[in-house]
């Protein structure tokens, strides 16, 4: 009752693009409006069965990519909620750099999708964290934002702690590929590794590009023995 009251005398409003929700067609519980969710390309098709990159094809059965067939990935299987285009880009962004916090429900119901594809159980979700630096300087880390929100539904633990980013690295956004590995390599550590060990851990972040942030956390995460799985709420790909 007092909700729906609070509803009519506050509607609520779009995060993206500032119209009332109800105004602009419904979808109130997604905590978008209608035509800001339906700029988010879901990732539906066929995608890799490790790294899970979606297919151009965009038909068939999930299949073993090129680049996972020729080597092994630090972690067990990632998945992604959706594309890092369009109307999930400047979500991003405006959450991640402008600020945005009340996209984080919204967008972590959007990344919880991605879970279905993981099909695990988990023991704690840890999402790949900031140096101190850069979260003095944003105020929050998005990826423990989209943890928290992820581990909510199942009732997981999330823990931000027992993995640390102990180096500041250069934002991979400019770098090329082998750039991006030699960047974050030995960027992380863990801090408690009694917390974590022998763990299957759910790892979450923003974007996944060409993996090399998620598959340095796995890799130090590994010499605790854990098992990783990784969830970003969107992945870059050039089709
Ligand atoms: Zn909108
Ligand atoms: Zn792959």
């Amino acid at each position: 009752m007092f909700a729906q009251l609070l509803n009519i005398l506050f509607p609520p409003i779009c995060p993206l693009c500032g119209f009332h929700i109800v105004e602009a067609g419904g979808g109130e519980e997604a905590g978008l409006c209608e035509a800001c969710l339906a700029s988010i390309k879901r990732i539906e098709g066929p995608v890799c069965t490790v790294c899970g990159t979606p297919f151009a094809s965009g038909a068939g059965p999930d299949h073993p990519c090129g680049v996972c067939m020729g080597s092994r990935k630090p972690f067990v299987k990632a998945r992604s909620a959706v594309f890092y285009e369009e109307g999930a880009r400047e979500a991003i962004l405006s959450f991640k750099y402008g600020g945005t916090l009340t996209l984080t429900r919204p967008l972590g119901r959007i990344a919880e999708q991605a879970l279905s594809g993981l099909v695990e159980t988990f023991d704690v979700v840890i999402p790949v964290p900031l140096h101190n630096d850069r979260l003095r300087e944003r105020g929050f880390n998005q990826s423990l934002l989209l943890a928290r929100e992820v581990a909510r539904g199942p009732g997981l633990e999330v823990d931000y702690k027992s993995l640390k980013r102990t180096r500041a690295t250069k934002p991979q956004a400019d770098l090329k590929t082998e750039e991006r590995r030699k960047n974050v390599r030995g960027a992380f550590e863990v801090k408690r590794p009694e917390r974590v060990r022998k763990k299957r851990v759910l790892l979450v972040d923003d974007v996944y590009t060409t993996g090399a942030t998620v598959s340095e956390c796995a890799r130090v995460l590994k010499r605790e023995r854990c098992k990783v799985f990784v969830l970003t709420l969107a992945r870059a790909v050039s089709l």
